[in-house]
């Protein structure tokens, strides 16, 4: 069973801004024309594409093959008949047409579509419509229209390609689309599951709509932090926020938390916006005996102002001792509180260094973090 594709791109629509036709513009790096016969040809045998006269050039630029270029008409009854003609001497079997400005259509639908053409002559998707409907006049409602049985059409529409060939020649006015061709012709039409990311690109809206459903505009950054403080005398230590009784204690400029200085390095390195000792200078004696939740605070408000988000960290502290699993939940929480995400997005764990090093000689403790910064 031979399967062809007619993408009909001959339209002018420049309501989603710009100087190009809605078609021949950018979507998150490659034309939307481009995306939408790249979604098209892992599933049918050969492509038409319909252009405007006025797009050959554009075309040649895009770089891409099909096999047939046509030229569109005035009309899009004219434009499909002109695709439709493209495949006259080598008739396929089953013919989808497309809009171009639809690049999200998924595999599913192609898919779908093409399987009802096993038990009909014609199908196409289309979504119910669940938001009420109205009539309205000069700004006011004036009444209220049933949506029972009411859908929104969808592309791809497929046929049985010489049944909508005739359906086409027989046409004595315009239409909406080829499934009222095909109507106008007697033909029934199966309604196959379309998809609401099925979106027909029109205005300026549709084309951010179409980059998030793309998830184009995700900006996630990673980043790692990695600090060591020495032991010395005292009784407890700082470690993620949590004081834990031990015979030394880490010194430091401020509490000597490694655990946080670790985490607050790596949410300053995803920013690409420094570390502690930029923020936070050691000579400065107004951080003297600070408390590190000071400059934990300042790197995930320093994130928020740059409209991002602690998506998580994952922090590990290198010690012999203290043990550390007896207070892992709390030190989740003490960050999840600092930091007010949930705690299970936050990860504590430790190990031994063998005895080996510094650490393993007890001189200090050395802690490493990762964290992930998602843009909202
Ligand atoms: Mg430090």
């Amino acid at each position: 069973m031979t399967i062809a594709a007619i993408i009909v791109a001959a339209g002018r629509g420049t309501r989603a801004g710009g100087d190009l036709p809605k078609q021949w513009q950018d979507l998150n790096g490659l034309p939307v024309i481009a995306r939408t016969i790249a979604a098209l040809r892992p599933h049918v045998d050969q492509i038409a594409v319909v252009l405007h006269a006025d797009d050959t050039a554009r075309w040649t630029a895009l770089g891409i093959s099909v096999d047939h270029v046509v030229t569109g008409a005035a009309t899009r009854d004219g434009s499909v008949r002109a695709g439709l003609d493209a495949f006259a001497s080598a008739p396929p079997e089953l013919v989808l047409i497309h809009d171009a400005a639809r690049p999200l259509v998924s595999a599913q639908i192609i898919t779908d579509v093409i399987s009802a053409l096993n038990s009909h002559q014609a199908a196409a998707p289309a979504l119910p419509i669940t938001d009420a409907l109205w009539t309205g006049a000069d700004g006011m409602v004036s009444g209220t229209q049933d949506r029972d049985g009411l859908y929104r059409a969808q592309t791809p529409q497929g046929f049985n390609y010489s049944a909508i060939v005739a359906a086409h020649a027989a046409l004595s006015g315009p239409t909406t689309d080829d499934v009222a061709v095909a109507r106008a012709a007697g033909i029934d039409v199966a309604i196959v599951a379309g998809e609401t990311a099925n979106i027909k690109i029109t205005t300026a809206d549709d084309f951010s709509r179409a980059t998030k459903l793309l998830g184009a505009d995700m900006d996630v950054r990673c980043g790692n932090g990695y600090d060591v403080h020495r032991f010395g005398d005292g009784d407890h230590v700082w470690l993620c926020g949590v004081q834990i009784p031990h015979g030394r204690s880490l010194q430091g400029h401020s509490d000597a938390d490694v655990g946080m200085h670790a985490v607050t390095d790596a949410i300053y390195g995803a920013l690409g916006m420094g570390d502690i000792g930029q923020h936070f200078p050691p000579s400065d004696p107004q951080w003297k005996g600070a408390a590190s939740k000071i400059f934990l605070t300042h790197a995930v408000d320093l994130a928020r102002a740059h409209g991002f988000v602690v998506s998580n960290v994952d922090c590990t502290l290198v010690c012999e001792y203290p043990k550390i699993g007896p207070h892992q939940a709390a030190m989740k929480s003490a960050l999840a509180t600092i930091m007010d995400i949930d705690a299970d997005r936050i990860s504590v764990k430790a190990t031994t260094s063998e005895r080996l090093g510094f650490t393993g000689r007890e001189e200090g403790i050395a802690a490493i973090a990762t964290t992930t910064l998602v843009k909202t």
